[in-house]
């Protein structure tokens, strides 16, 4: 092994996740270019041949489409080029002999798939006749269709790699972090990936410490080496020295003890030095996390994202299936309140039922915007959970509302969902609360609206700043410019405060910046009435809350809201918070917007 891959090697990425992970790297997904490769057992043999199977019947549906599209414009000549590539598709090369080969290998589809391409290719390219060279072009492009409709399916299981691995990914997607235990995910290391891009925010309540925008060619070279990752400053560090380990393995122990003694002030009320009280609720994924909100005292569920329970299956779930996911919520939480988001489904969470090929996901068919397009499988979700409303307290959430004409036209599924269960005899709740999530400014700006027409409302501040700056938030190359503390996002806020307040309805926010210690005195001094986050983060927030009081968090808000660039309020937030807790380990306060 040459010298420098033995060398300490320190690279620095964007903080996604803090806390802090040693172990041993796993390479998980590959960037686009590189084809994965595993082994499967026998027992998997059936489900990866009918995975291929799926990825070549689209394919060729694809195909078949195109065609369709060409005799529309009349383009004869291409429709036949188009029947070879038909006739290719049957070649048993690419059918029975490649699902002879994965049998053979136990290797995943993708594996031998790009194996068999690769020497039908060579075949062809070497024989000199023209015809034979276009016939390559073919072969090479429905080699990209084929593997891009296999890689859509591909999975390589987080949950048994080995213990404490530090995932390297070019990406992640929110299924996969939902798949990661964080025994076995010691952390993840990313090429891309925002930091409230839906897996981050998985990864997040999952407590797994997670860094993006890792140039992975430094990486490769150290496969078998120890790998620290800090998710506090954003560094991967590889082959570390034994006094950089040493350290690092003190800072892992502090670390732990600091958030266990936070964690065991579950009992302590969120209210401020001068005996405000602060509504602390939890953001949900997984059922299972109901018992982490228990256990830090969280005063309700101020945000289930219920499209969790479908985004990695085929369909839907039916309304008996989802109707016991929400019930067994609602029990879970003992009386206390539990808000149901309906479906979020769109945007960097995906969804294979959901329109393809949209140029611009986050700006199309998602959330309520696909529930009313869609109105049977929202009535089937508003049945669940009013169904569910009969067994505790539940508050109902639409997502990305862009005007209150969609807030009408959601009610009025509402109203056929509660006579259909009156037609069934179905108890339900009478009074369920209606709010919205306020994420879009068009929705902010017309918050007055909202907040006449809701019992409630809650800012997605993940969303509202994505939308308000014009930054995809799941994009690492634009996280320069995505930051919560810009002015005309506090100033959003601080409008939908005063309309909630005018009309006497409660206001939450929802986003990471719930989350983030740094941004709760601010916030609270902007008068928001209850902060939801992730369970895992309720001990930090609950500790922030008890360290500030009421008046000085509204001079702070006073004094935010006449600064004018993002810059300035981020320092002026980092100040007051190393003030107030001094000692925390968890946040590096040069950076406002890493959590
Ligand atoms: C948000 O946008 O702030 C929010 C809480 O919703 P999500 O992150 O699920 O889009
Ligand atoms: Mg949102």
């Amino acid at each position: 092994m040459a010298d420098w891959k033995k060398r300490e090697i320190r690279i620095k990425g964007n903080p996604i996740c803090t806390g802090v992970a040693i172990g041993k790297p796993f390479l998980f997904i590959f960037s686009d270019d590189r084809v994965p490769e595993f082994p499967i057992n026998r027992e998997e043999i059936g489900e990866e041949i009918n995975r291929y199977r799926r990825a070549l019947y689209r394919s060729k549906q694809e195909v078949r489409h195109l065609q369709k599209q060409l005799e529309l414009d009349g383009a004869h000549e291409g429709i036949m080029i188009l029947d070879t590539h038909l006739q290719i598709m049957r070649d048993d090369l690419i059918t029975g002999h490649l699902e002879n080969q994965i049998r053979h290998t136990k290797k995943n589809a993708e594996y031998v798939f790009q194996f068999i391409m690769n020497d039908y290719e060579k075949k062809f390219s070497h024989l000199s006749e023209k015809i034979f060279k276009e016939r390559t072009k073919d072969v090479q492009d429905i080699s990209r269709r084929i593997m891009r409709n296999l890689k859509k399916s591909a999975k390589i299981s987080l949950a048994d790699i080995p213990m404490n691995s530090i995932v390297f990914a070019s990406d992640l997607v929110p299924s996969e972090a939902a798949e990661a235990q964080k025994s076995r995910v010691g952390a993840f290391v990313t090429e891309f990936g925002g930091e409230t891009s839906h897996a981050a925010i998985i990864a997040r309540s999952k407590g797994i410490p997670y860094v993006s925008s890792i140039d992975f060619h430094k990486v490769e070279a150290c496969k078998d080496a120890y790998v620290i990752v800090d998710g506090r400053t954003g560094e991967v560090i590889i082959n570390p020295t034994e006094t950089t380990l040493s350290a690092y393995q003190a800072l892992q122990y502090q670390l732990e003890s600091h958030l266990q003694n936070l964690n065991n002030r579950g009992n302590l009320t969120a209210e401020t030095m001068d005996g405000y009280q602060v509504k602390l609720t939890a953001n949900v994924e997984m059922l299972r996390e109901v018992e982490l909100v228990q256990k830090h005292g969280g005063d309700g569920i101020g945000l289930f994202r219920s499209e969790y329970i479908c985004i990695s299956s085929e369909n839907f779930p039916s309304e008996e299936k989802q109707f016991q996911v929400y019930k067994e919520l609602v029990l879970g939480m003992k009386g206390r309140p539990v808000t149901i988001r309906t479906f979020d489904i769109g945007g960097d969470k995906g969804g294979s039922f959901l329109p393809q090929g949209e140029p611009n996901p986050f700006l199309g068919c998602r959330a309520l915007r696909y529930l009313l397009r869609e109105p049977e499988i929202f009535k089937t979700q508003l049945c669940a959970i009013l169904k569910a409303s009969a067994y505790g307290t539940v508050r109902l959430m639409f997502p990305m509302v862009s005007g209150s004409f969609e807030l009408v036209e959601a009610k009025k599924v509402l109203q056929k969902a509660r006579e259909e269960l009156d037609q069934r005899g179905v108890e339900y709740a009478k009074n369920i609360q209606i709010g919205c999530m306020i994420e879009i400014p068009s929705a902010a700006i017309t918050s007055d609206e909202f907040a006449k027409q809701c019992d409630f409302l809650s800012i997605g501040t993940n969303d509202l700043v994505q939308y308000s700056l014009a930054v995809d938030r799941g994009n690492q190359m634009m996280s320069y410019l995505y930051n919560p503390a810009d002015p005309s996002v506090i100033r959003l806020i601080k409008m939908v405060v005063i309309e909630a307040n005018r009309n006497g309805i409660p206001v939450s926010v929802c986003g990471e910046i719930a989350a983030d210690p740094r941004f709760t005195t601010l916030l609270l001094g902007l008068g928001v009435h209850e902060l939801s986050c992730s369970a895992r983060f309720l001990p930090i927030v609950k500790n922030a809350i008890r360290g500030t009081n009421i008046i000085s968090a509204c001079k702070l808000a006073e004094e935010i809201l006449m600064m004018t660039t993002a810059e300035e309020i981020q320092k002026r937030l980092n100040l007051e918070y190393k003030n107030s807790v001094p000692h925390d380990l968890f946040h590096n306060i040069q950076a406002v917007t890493a959590s």
